[in-house]
C-alpha cells in the first residue's frame, strides 16, 4: 500500500482560503512538485506518484477537502477509466456471460455505475488517459487476448445493444410524460407488454400518468420498459428500491423469466437477500469511494457475498474491510428485550376516506426498534400517525404519557423540494437541532461523524445525489427531538455498509433517548439486523389494512413468509438470511415443519 493525498473537488474552495495546502507541502518546499494549482480549474491537483502522504496539507486545509488514502501498489496498473486529473479511477473490468445473471456488489462510489456504463457502450473507457480521446481501436488493442475482448468488440461494433435501468428513477417523471399504457406500448419491441403488465401487476395503474405513480409503481414500470426492449443485454442498477418484499421477489423472478440464455444480464443490488436470490455469480467492487474502485474476479453467489461480508477476497488475497459484517445467528436477543412500557394501544379501527385499518392490541417498550413489514399503501403511516395522536381512531384507544406525541418522520421518497427552500445541508440541520453541528456532542458523533456527512455540510441540498439525499433525510429525521421516529425505507440508495451504519445509529439513539423507533423496511437482512420485534401488515393496499401485534422476529417472519409462500434460512457462516429456491430440499423441509424463517443446524444440506 502507498499513502497519498486525495482531494474532494466539491469541498475545495480555493477562493476562500490561503491555499496553504500548496505552500506548506514539504515536497514543494524542497523543490519537488506534489501539489499545485490547476490553471484551468483553479483548484489543486495532486501528483500521486510524487506525493508522500505526509498529511500536512490535510491539516492545513480549513475545509477538510483533502484526505489521505492508502492505495494499492498497483494503483497505476490496469486502469480502465479515469474521470479527469485526480478524478475517480476504475481498475479492472468483468466479462458478462451469456445466460447468466451477474450480481455486482460493493460500496457506493466504487464505480458500479461507471462499469455498467462502459459495458453498455454509454461510456468509452479512456484507459486512464485524461489528456485525449482514446479510440475503440486502441481500447480493443489494449484488451486483445483477454476474456473481455470479445464482449467489448461487440459493444464497439454495436452488435450488443443494452437496455439499462438506471439507479435513480425519481428523475424520470420529470423528463418523460404520458400514461403507463401509452409509454409501455411505445417502448415495447418484443410484443410482450400485456404479459409483463400482468406479471408485474401493473393493470390497475395503466391509465395513470407517470407523475402520479408511487415509488414502487414507478420502479416496476421502468423495469417493464427495460425488459420490453429487444436487445441482447439487460442491466439493472438497483431494481428493488421502493419495492416491498413480495415485489422484490417477483421482480427477481421476472428478470430471470424475461431474459434468455442468449442475453447478458447484470444486476447491481444492495439488498443481499435479493442479490443472492437473483444472481448466478457475483463480482465485488472494492476500493476507496470517490477515489478508486477495483473489480474482483467472479465468485459463485454464496461465496462472493460471504467473502464480501467477511471483508476478505481470497482469490485476490485482499482485505477489503477491517471488521466482518455478521448477522445474528441465534434468535436469543428475543429474550433480552428492554421491558419498560413506552406506549400501548387497544384493538383499533381507523377509517380514512375509503381506507380502513384494523390493528391488534399491542405495546412498544422504551428504547425499542420495531420493524414493520408489509406492502405499500397498507396503512403503516396511518398507524403511526394514529399512535402519535394525529389521527383519531374510530374504535379503541391509545395509552401514552401525553395526548400528543411528537413524531419525526422520513417518508419513503425524498426529493430536494421536500426540504423547502433551497439551502445547504448545514442550514437544514441547524434549523432542526443545532446540537448536531457541535463537534464533540454525542449527536454530532452519532450522526455527522458516523454517517460521514461532514463533507456534505457546505453543499446545496439540490446538488446531492440520491444516496446523499437519503443520508441527509435520515440525519434530519434523527436530529429532531421526538417521541417516535418513523423511517420509511431508510435503506433506499444506500449500500450494505451504509445501511448497517444507519441501523446502528437508529438503535443507539432510540436507546439513549429512551424513545421508540418504527422502521418500515423491505430489506430482510436489515430488518433482521436491527429490529427488536416486528409488526406484520396484511390486507388489500389502498382499501383495507390489518396490523398484527408486535411479535418476536422469528414468529413475525414466520407469519409473513407463510403468506408469501417463501422460506428463508440463515447462512451458517454469516447469519445472513437466504431465500430458499422454490421446491428445494430446505424449502420443502421448512414448509413441512412450519418454520418459514429458520436457522438450519450444520448437518442440514445446503
Ligand atoms: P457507484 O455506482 O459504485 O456508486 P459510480 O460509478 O457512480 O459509483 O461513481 C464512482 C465515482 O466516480 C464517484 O466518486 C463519482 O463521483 C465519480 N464520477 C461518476 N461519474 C462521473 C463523471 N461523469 N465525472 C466525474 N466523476 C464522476
Ligand atoms: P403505507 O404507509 O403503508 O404506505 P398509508 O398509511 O400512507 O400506507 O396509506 C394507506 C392508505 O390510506 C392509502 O391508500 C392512502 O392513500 C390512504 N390515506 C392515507 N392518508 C389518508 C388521508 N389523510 N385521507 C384519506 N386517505 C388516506
Ligand atoms: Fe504534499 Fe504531504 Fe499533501 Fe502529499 S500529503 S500533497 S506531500 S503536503
Ligand atoms: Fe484551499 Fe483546502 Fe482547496 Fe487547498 S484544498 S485550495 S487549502 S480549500
Amino acid at each position: 500500500m502507498v499513502r497519498v493525498a486525495v482531494i474532494d473537488r466539491e469541498t475545495c474552495k480555493p477562493n476562500k482560503c490561503q491555499k496553504e495546502c500548496i505552500s506548506f507541502c514539504p515536497v514543494n518546499l524542497t523543490g519537488g512538485k506534489a501539489i499545485e494549482i490547476n490553471p484551468d480549474t483553479k483548484k489543486p491537483i495532486i501528483y500521486e506518484e510524487v506525493c508522500i502522504g505526509c498529511n500536512i496539507c490535510v491539516r492545513k486545509c480549513p475545509f477538510k477537502a483533502i484526505s489521505i488514502v492508502n492505495l494499492p501498489e498497483e494503483f497505476s496498473k490496469n486502469v480502465i477509466h479515469r474521470y479527469g486529473v485526480n478524478g475517480f479511477k476504475l481498475h479492472g473490468i468483468f466479462t458478462p456471460r451469456k445466460g447468466q445473471i451477474l450480481g455486482l456488489l460493493g460500496k457506493n462510489g466504487t464505480g458500479k455505475t461507471t462499469l455498467l456504463r462502459i459495458l453498455s457502450g454509454e461510456l468509452r473507457p479512456n484507459l486512464g488517459n485524461v489528456e485525449r480521446e482514446i479510440t475503440w481501436e486502441e481500447i480493443l488493442e489494449y484488451f486483445r487476448g483477454t476474456e473481455v475482448y470479445n464482449y467489448l468488440s461487440q459493444i464497439a461494433n454495436k452488435q450488443i445493444k443494452v437496455a439499462h435501468k438506471i439507479q435513480y428513477i425519481d428523475i424520470i417523471p420529470r423528463k418523460i410524460h404520458g400514461t403507463v399504457r401509452e409509454l409501455l406500448q411505445k417502448a415495447d419491441e418484443r410484443g410482450i407488454w400485456r404479459d409483463i403488465v400482468r406479471d408485474l401487476g401493473l393493470e390497475k395503474i395503466l391509465d395513470r400518468k407517470l407523475s402520479m405513480l408511487s415509488g414502487g409503481e414507478l420502479q416496476k414500470f421502468i423495469i417493464a420498459v427495460v425488459l420490453s426492449k429487444n436487445t441482447n443485454a439487460y442491466f439493472f442498477d438497483e431494481p428493488c428500491s421502493y419495492l416491498d418484499v413480495r415485489e422484490r421477489i417477483r421482480v427477481a423472478r421476472i428478470i430471470r423469466e424475461y431474459t434468455s440464455s442468449n442475453n447478458f444480464v447484470v444486476v447491481v443490488e444492495h439488498d443481499i437477500a435479493i442479490l443472492d436470490y437473483i444472481s448466478d455469480n457475483v463480482v465485488v467492487l472494492y476500493g476507496e469511494p470517490g477515489v478508486y474502485g477495483i473489480v474482483s474476479k467472479p465468485y459463485s453467489v454464496r461465496t462472493g457475498i460471504n467473502n464480501f461480508l467477511r471483508g476478505f477476497l481470497p482469490a485476490e488475497n485482499m482485505r477489503i474491510r477491517d471488521e466482518p459484517i455478521t448477522y445474528t445467528l441465534t434468535l436469543m436477543r428475543e429474550k433480552l428485550l428492554p421491558l419498560k412500557h413506552y406506549l400501548g394501544w387497544s384493538k383499533l379501527l381507523v377509517e380514512l376516506d375509503g381506507f380502513k385499518l384494523r390493528v391488534e392490541d399491542g405495546e412498544v417498550r422504551e428504547g425499542e426498534v420495531i420493524g414493520i413489514i408489509g406492502p405499500n399503501g397498507i396503512g403503516k403511516t396511518t398507524f403511526v400517525r394514529t399512535l402519535a395522536g394525529e389521527i383519531k381512531p374510530k374504535e379503541g384507544y391509545i395509552e401514552k404519557k401525553q395526548a400528543k406525541l411528537e413524531v419525526s418522520y422520513k417518508p419513503q421518497r425524498i426529493s430536494p423540494e421536500y426540504f423547502g427552500e433551497e439551502k445547504t445541508v448545514e442550514e437544514l440541520l441547524a434549523m432542526i437541532n443545532k446540537e448536531v453541528l457541535h463537534s464533540g456532542s454525542w449527536l454530532h458523533r452519532e450522526i455527522v461523524v458516523k454517517f460521514g456527512i461532514s463533507k456534505l455540510l457546505d453543499r446545496q441540498i439540490s446538488e446531492l445525489s440520491g444516496g446523499e439525499l437519503q443520508k441527509i433525510a435520515i440525519a434530519a429525521t434523527l436530529s429532531k427531538e421526538a417521541d417516535i421516529y418513523l423511517l420509511d425505507e431508510p435503506s433506499a440508495y444506500l449500500d450494505v455498509e451504509e445501511r448497517l451504519v444507519v441501523a446502528k445509529t437508529i438503535k443507539r439513539l432510540t436507546e439513549m433517548r429512551a424513545s421508540a423507533a418504527i422502521l418500515v423496511e423491505h430489506d430482510i437482512a436489515l430488518l433482521d439486523y436491527i429490529s427488536d420485534r416486528l409488526i406484520v401488515f396484511t390486507g388489500d393496499p389502498a382499501v383495507e389494512g390489518y396490523a398484527l401485534k408486535p411479535r418476536s422476529l422469528s414468529s413475525a417472519m414466520n407469519i409473513f413468509l407463510e403468506q408469501l409462500g417463501i422460506t428463508i434460512r440463515k447462512d451458517p457462516e454469516t447469519g445472513r438470511p437466504r431465500i430458499n429456491k422454490e421446491d428445494s430440499y430446505l424449502d420443502r423441509l421448512q414448509k413441512r415443519i412450519n418454520k418459514y424463517y429458520y436457522i438450519p443446524s450444520p448437518t442440514d444440506k445446503e
